[in-house]
């Protein structure tokens, strides 16, 4: 299959990738480079099965393609709120484009969406049915609200147009190839133990989060797009834990002497997040495999060799 992975240099992008040039099918990754990086997609290029197309989603393209997995977007707080109207931009006129292309092409189109869309919850764990308690006019709203404005003209798509559609609620994803200053946390708690000055922790590190291996994710959004169900389906790892437990885990497993210093919570800041993940189970027969210290292990592995390297 001919298969389009926008923000296919990114993080999990790079990783789908790998995954679906292993299944030898005809992969073109777009991206615009904004957080994404070519050393991720290098063992690609040359490839005659692979191609890369600097673009940005916000402008239309014209491709011809059977399968469509639609990712391109900043992910962390830190690079989503760089620009802010352009992340707006982004969920909406890149995604409208992208669903636009699937339409004339009669594409099946996937959604990755967020577990921002249930925003700071009051229901725990959150299913697909809750709907959420998002602050529209806040630091974190570009994110959330343009992910919802990108499920609802997915949906919109469907219901209008017939296009084929999937839309997945990622929970948060972590792995090999985060960049060193995505400023998201487990990322950032890696680095900064690596270096070994102080992890740290907004706000007292009460609040929780579930966090899914990018292996255990890139399986869930490959079962989603191949098989019936259209969605929305979370995909995380149900595993719940509070920011300091994992500070400790990673100061643990690198660096047992780093320090933790507290900082500010930023605002709006979730307290609590938790996949739901009964609907995955049940139509994708999917289930996360890798545990948080197994993952960690690997990840921090990947840091090692990089972090290392750039300070010879
Ligand atoms: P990432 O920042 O590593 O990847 C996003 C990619 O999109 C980058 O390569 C970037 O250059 C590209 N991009 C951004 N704006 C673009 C534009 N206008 N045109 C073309 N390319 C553009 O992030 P990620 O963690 O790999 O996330 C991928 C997707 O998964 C995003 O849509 C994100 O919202 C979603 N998601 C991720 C997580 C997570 O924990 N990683 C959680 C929920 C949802
Ligand atoms: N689009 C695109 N590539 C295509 C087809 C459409 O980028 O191959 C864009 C198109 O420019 C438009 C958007 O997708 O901005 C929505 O397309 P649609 O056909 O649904 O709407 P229309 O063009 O009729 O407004
Ligand atoms: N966080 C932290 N220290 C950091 C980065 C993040 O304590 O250096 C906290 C952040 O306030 C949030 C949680 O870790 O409560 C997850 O943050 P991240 O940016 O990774 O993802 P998101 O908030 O989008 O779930």
């Amino acid at each position: 299959m001919r298969i389009l992975v926008t923000g296919g240099a990114g993080f999990i992008g790079s990783h789908l990738i790998d995954r679906l040039m292993e299944q030898k099918h005809d992969v073109l990754c777009l991206d615009n480079f904004f957080t994404g990086n070519k050393d991720n997609i290098l063992k690609w290029i040359g490839n005659p099965y692979f191609e890369l197309i600097r673009h940005d989603i916000t402008e239309p393209i014209r491709l011809e393609v059977d399968q469509i997995y639609h990712l391109a977007c900043p992910a962390s707080p830190v690079h989503y709120q760089y620009n802010p109207v352009k992340t707006i931009k982004t969920n909406v006129m890149g995604t409208l484009n992208m669903l636009g292309l699937a339409k004339r092409v009669k594409a099946r189109f996937l959604l990755a969406s967020t577990s921002e869309v249930y925003g700071d919850p009051d229901v725990h764990p959150q299913t697909e049915e809750y709907r959420g308690n998002v602050n529209c006019i806040g630091p974190r709203s570009c994110y959330d609200e343009g992910k919802r404005v990108a499920e609802t003209l997915a949906f919109d798509y469907y219901h209008q147009n017939n296009v084929d559609i999937r839309v997945a609620r990622i929970f948060n994803t972590f792995g090999p190839r985060m960049l060193e200053n995505d400023g998201r946390v487990v990322s950032n708690f890696i680095v900064q133990a690596i270096r070994g000055i102080p992890l740290t922790v907004y706000g007292d590190g009460s609040q929780t989060r579930s966090f899914c291996y990018v292996s255990d994710l890139v399986e869930g959004l490959i079962r989603l797009m191949n098989g019936d169900y259209i969605g929305p389906v979370n995909l995380g790892n149900p595993g719940e834990y509070t920011i300091l437990e994992l500070a400790t885990k990673i100061q643990q497993m690198i660096n047992p002497d780093a320090e933790i210093q507290y900082k500010p919570l930023p605002q709006d800041d979730p307290k609590q997040r938790q996949p739901d993940i009964t609907k995955a189970k049940k139509y994708l027969d999917w289930e996360p495999t890798v545990h948080l210290n197994d993952g960690l292990k690997l990840t921090i592995e990947d840091f090692r060799s990089r972090v290392i390297l750039e300070s010879k």
